[in-house]
């Protein structure tokens, strides 16, 4: 089991039950649902910025 990083709201989602991935740039993000996956869609840039801090939890 592996775990990844949603890098919109910072939960740690199980890679192989994720159902919402993205690719952007040849890396695959996970996310624990549909509204993050499509925020990060909409706008990569602002999550993958350092200095962004998760605001989910
Ligand atoms: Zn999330």
């Amino acid at each position: 089991m592996a775990i990844a990083i949603d890098p919109v709201c910072g939960m740690q989602v199980d890679t192989e039950k994720a159902t919402f991935t993205s690719e952007h740039e040849g890396t695959v993000y996970y996310f624990c649902g549909k509204g993050c996956k499509l925020e990060f869609d909409d706008d990569p840039a602002t999550y993958l910025d350092p200095g962004y801090e998760p605001q989910g939890m």
